[in-house]
């Protein structure tokens, strides 16, 4: 049996990355998800085993330890990070897998799974940028200036990823999407 493709999808945060997942997830029900662990708190309507592996710091650092995560970041104040035996079990079995990552984690991932194809979604322009984290009314004032300085980092370094995306219009997007994942 041939090995599933490994999928990152990384850039930053407030591009659309969420939102494309879920619309890919859909359209192309033979793409996994794979569930994160992270140290922050669920949010309201979030469940355990399907939007995270909700676990404590101590846990997180045993997994970091035993080798146990492909990738791992630290992103405001809390920890996340990719267990690997579920992604290799589900390639080796054929089947592709997608991350859905912050980009220091996307890094990591050239060294830890070289074969992975690695996409950067990169916004329209800062401004535009700005105007999907405000429309979120998920971060304050302070937090949106914070993700701008470092998104204005992240992507400069966008070129040492397999392939760049505009998330402009999003059905465009989720077209070029689909076809830079399965027709090449
Ligand atoms: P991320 O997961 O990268 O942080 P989200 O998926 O939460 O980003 O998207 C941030 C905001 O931008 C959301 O309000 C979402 O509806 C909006 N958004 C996403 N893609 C587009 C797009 N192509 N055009 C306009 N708004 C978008
Ligand atoms: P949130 O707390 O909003 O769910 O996620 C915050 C950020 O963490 C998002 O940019 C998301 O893509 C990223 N993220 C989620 N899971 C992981 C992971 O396993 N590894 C890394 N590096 N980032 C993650």
């Amino acid at each position: 049996m041939q090995n599933g493709k490994l999928i990152v999808l990384t850039g930053p945060s407030g591009v659309g990355k969420g939102t494309l997942v879920r619309s890919l997830l859909q359209r192309h029900p033979e793409l996994v998800l794979s569930i994160s662990v992270t140290t922050r708190s669920p949010r309201k309507g979030e469940v355990e085993a399907k939007s995270y592996y909700f676990v404590d710091r101590e846990k997180f650092q045993q997994m970091v330890k035993a080798g146990e995560l492909l990738e791992w970041a630290e992103f405001a104040g809390n920890f996340y990070g990719t267990p690997r035996p579920p992604v290799m079990e589900k390639i080796n079995m054929g089947e592709s897998v997608l991350l859905e990552i912050e980009v220091q984690g996307a890094r990591q991932i050239k060294q830890t799974f070289p074969d992975a194809l690695r996409v950067f979604i990169l916004p329209p322009s800062i401004a535009e940028l700005e105007k999907r984290l405000r429309g979120r009314e998920q971060d304050s004032d302070e937090a949106i200036a914070k993700r701008l300085q470092l998104a204005n980092k992240e992507i400069e370094e966008a070129g040492e990823f397999d392939v760049q995306v505009v998330n402009d219009d999003l059905e465009s997007t989720l077209q070029n999407l689909a076809s830079i994942l399965f027709d090449g």
